[in-house]
């Protein structure tokens, strides 16, 4: 596969609607935006709401809102729509369909009807991210098995991988390798109830909405050799990648949700969107101090340089 190098540079913000944003998801919207801004480069948004019962279509309006607020400004998708709809991946299940359709025909595909419990009971090995990787359980069921299976459970559909490496320059985080047989096995790209895995429709989306440069967090790191895979057995164009350190609470413990200090509801009446990105900017390395400053004010100085590998935690008493 090749990667991306000649064409205008598109990034894009491609939130999953299932709460509101938070200082998590706003520092990797902001280095995508600055990333593709200070290259003269346009940003999509996309609505990540494949699991539309979690996503309702209240919170992808309120993430945009949040977004215009911070001055993180998009030039197509979302609600404002554009030349590649849909732009909200609950609209996109006959595009997924193609694909899906592609990778049957190329005989990679079979149903698993494994349980994501029984997995985990089982004593299968488990991968750096804390996920089994698949044994091949359910690859060589026969049609006969197959069927009989289907009449208790609505399988999910794995993808055969290859025995090979797959190797990639992240533009931030530098070579990465994996060979997904040993260290992921065959992944999903549907599940049983019919909704179309991040896996595939991350890959279809990027590629048909022309995205050059995907920056996202570092925890997803992990899943782009799955992708570059997907990219290469489709025919498609991989974009390049650029994986962001996480952000951390204060003493290095998890941003959860739950607390609901990083959320955005809780954020905006305390601070105005440029106390907001400038405390984010400064603890991205982006600027000296954490003074009151919007992104148009960082697209000039942006460098990756700047920006940490490792993940930065938020110092007490910032936010
Ligand atoms: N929708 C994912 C998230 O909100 C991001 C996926 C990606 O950037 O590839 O975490």
């Amino acid at each position: 596969m090749t990667q991306e190098k000649q064409r205008p540079v598109v990034g894009r913000f491609a939130p999953s609607p299932s709460g509101r944003l938070h200082l998590g998801n706003l520092g990797c919207s902001l280095l995508a935006w600055l990333s593709a801004k200070s290259k003269g480069g346009r940003i999509i948004l996309r609505i990540e709401d494949l699991d539309a019962t979690r996503c309702p279509r209240s919170f992808a309006d309120q993430i945009q809102q949040d977004l215009e607020y911070l001055g993180l400004y998009w030039d197509e998708g979302g609600s404002a729509g554009g030349p590649a709809e849909p732009y909200y991946q609950s609209e996109c299940a006959s595009i997924y369909d193609e694909a899906y359709a592609k990778l049957e025909a190329k005989g990679l595909l079979y149903p698993c009807f494994c349980s994501r419990a029984a997995l985990h009971a089982a004593s299968a090995p488990h991968r750096s991210d804390g996920d089994v990787i698949y044994p091949g359980t359910c690859r060589s069921l026969t049609p006969e098995e197959q069927a009989q299976r289907r009449k208790t459970k609505a399988p999910a559909t794995r993808v055969i991988v290859p025995d090979t490496q797959i190797s990639f320059v992240d533009g931030h985080l530098g070579p990465y390798t994996e060979n997904l047989a040993k260290e992921c096995g065959d992944f999903v790209v549907r599940r049983g109830d019919g909704v179309y895995a991040y896996q595939l429709a991350v890959t279809v989306d990027d590629a048909r909405m022309g995205v050059t440069e995907v920056v996202r967090g570092a925890d997803l790191l992990t899943s782009t050799p799955r992708q570059l895979y997907l990219y290469q057995t489709l025919g498609l164009q991989a974009p390049s990648f650029y994986h962001c350190p996480l952000l951390l609470a204060p003493g290095n413990r998890r941003l959860s949700k739950r607390d609901g200090d990083d959320s955005l509801e809780n954020l905006r009446p305390k601070y105005t969107a440029a106390q907001i990105i400038g405390k984010l900017a400064w603890v991205y390395g982006l600027q000296e101090t954490p003074d009151p400053v919007m992104p148009e004010d960082l697209i000039a100085s942006f460098d990756w340089a700047k920006v940490p590998k490792q993940d930065v935690a938020l110092p007490e008493g910032l936010f």
